[in-house]
């Protein structure tokens, strides 16, 4: 069954006089706005705003693991500048921070801390993938080294390179963001996450 679209003033709530006197048809207002009311009169739900100021502010946590660190730590930097996007504020504490960078290989060893930091960060929160090592192990095909960072944490955004480069993890936040005011939950919510 189709649903109908709303196009009167009405429909979204505004009940004035006007507006409510049904057999009138719609005002020059509401014809000149055109049927996509909500986009122009900035009609929005709370969750809808919840959702832009989360994207809008991501706080990675201040923890990089190898060679991907270094090209994670020049997104603060004027060149890339990721202030541009709200995500500058890297935190010393898992506490205050929503998104996880795993930059670089993840040998058994740090497996533990990781999946501790990753427990500490309050919720929602994010985790990227950054590069292959973090992804799936990389080069790194042996005993000391986790073959993929999903194993222990649910991942959201893989970003793909060895390393990447900071313009690469600087799409793979702004994808997150997208995911993050587009509604989609975190990973965990989708996947869970492996106790
Ligand atoms: S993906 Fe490449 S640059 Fe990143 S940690 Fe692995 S080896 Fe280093």
């Amino acid at each position: 069954m189709a649903v109908r679209k709303k196009q009167r003033l009405a429909d979204y709530g505004l009940n004035s006089e006007r507006v409510l006197w049904r057999g009138k048809g719609p005002g020059v207002f509401e014809q000149e706005l055109g049927e996509d009311l909500e986009d122009k009169l900035m009609l929005t739900t709370v969750g809808k705003a919840v959702a832009w100021a989360q994207g809008s502010s991501i706080w990675p946590d201040t923890f990089g693991l190898a060679c991907c660190a270094i090209e994670m730590m020049s997104i603060v930097s004027s060149r890339y500048d990721i202030a541009r996007f709200g995500a500058e504020v890297f935190r010393s504490s898992p506490r205050q921070a929503d998104l996880l960078i795993v930059s670089g290989r993840v040998a058994h060893k740090m497996a533990a801390p990781l999946r501790q930091i990753y427990d500490q960060m309050l919720e929602p929160k994010w985790v990227i993938a950054m590069g292959a090592c973090a992804s799936s192990g990389g080069m790194f095909n042996n005993y000391a080294i986790l073959q993929g960072v999903d194993k222990i944490v649910a991942v959201d955004i893989h970003v793909p390179g060895c390393p990447p480069r900071p313009a690469a993890i600087v799409e793979g936040i702004v994808r997150l963001q997208e995911k993050i005011k587009a509604g989609v939950p975190p990973a965990y919510e989708i996947r869970g996450v492996a106790s």
